[in-house]
């Protein structure tokens, strides 16, 4: 069992299709670190699971020691961004319709198995019904299979985003993930952000101005995969941080531990951690939102 939830969470898929996607221009724009920004957010739990906490966090870690690795609850958030004149973003996926409603989605076979345990709470096709804007563009931390299962869901033409390399394979174990996320992705490209030419916040070494006006902030965060992300909005109540599975625990931000067996790089994943605690203990006013908690 843990060498499939080994497989299925560390998939990536060298299937995808990826563009290159350009650079934002640098802002210059003062960031709002005090005051409201112009994006509203929304965070919704998509659904809900568990697994084990050998993956979520570096048990070797002398301060983690203690913890034992069995199973630990988690949740699939979609997070919200609906800027004025930009219409809105998601961060993630979450789980689709089809899941919700126990019809058959892009997992099949042993993945179909191993993903039957998450709940269904709210599917990204009833989170985006409900709002007012367009969907302009989903903002992947990165491509496992938690993250694109709500993919299905996103209306045709809608560019999906995500960070560099996420479209390579890491070999064998990638074979029996791939296909669903492959079909997940149903033909659609990967619209890569250019970190090589990103600006650096504080100690963040690259962040994209992903709309040119400095209200949200596509962020290089490598490790948990070769191309993880993280995202920066500034939002009506603050700014915040979407940290994706850089940290999936609330515990593991605190303590500055990073993922577990998980992880493809624990020492970049963990670098990628200081740099964006780094930003917080600059900018205390930041909002922190991990990747499986809410
Ligand atoms: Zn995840």
């Amino acid at each position: 069992m843990r060498l499939l939830m080994l497989l299925v969470l560390a998939g990536c898929s060298r299937a995808i299709p990826t563009q290159l996607h350009p650079a934002g221009t640098p802002s210059t724009h003062d960031l709002l670190w005090d005051e409201p920004g112009p994006i509203v957010l929304e965070s919704v739990v998509s659904a809900t699971w568990q697994v084990p906490l050998s993956g979520l966090l570096d048990l070797d870690d002398p301060a983690a020691a203690h913890f034992d690795s069995g199973p630990f609850p988690i949740v699939l958030p979609v997070h919200v961004l609906t800027h004025p004149d930009h219409g809105a973003f998601i961060v993630d996926t979450g789980v689709s319709q089809a899941r919700a409603r126990g019809e058959k989605d892009v997992a099949r076979g042993l993945i179909a198995q191993f993903v039957k345990n998450a709940v269904p709470v709210e599917p990204l096709g009833d989170i985006l019904a409900r709002q007012d804007a367009p969907l302009a563009g989903v903002l992947l931390t990165h491509t496992h299979l938690d993250h694109v299962l709500g993919l299905e869901d996103v209306p045709e033409g809608v560019p999906v985003y995500g960070g560099p390399g996420e479209g390579e394979a890491h070999g064998l174990k990638d074979s029996l993930v791939q296909p669903t996320i492959r079909r997940a992705f149903d033909g659609r490209s990967l619209q890569v952000w250019d970190v090589e030419n990103g600006t650096p916040i504080g100690p963040v070494n690259s962040a994209i101005d992903v709309l040119g006006d400095g209200s949200l902030w596509a962020i290089s965060s490598p490790g948990h995969t070769q191309g993880s992300m993280a995202y920066l909005a500034f939002t009506t109540t603050g700014p915040a941080l979407f940290v994706g599975d850089t940290s999936h625990t609330q515990w593991g931000w605190d303590n500055g531990v990073p993922p577990g067996t998980y992880t493809v790089d624990g020492e970049a994943n963990r670098d990628s951690l200081m740099q964006l605690k780094a930003l917080v203990d600059e900018h205390p006013s930041i909002a922190v939102f991990v990747g499986h908690e809410l």
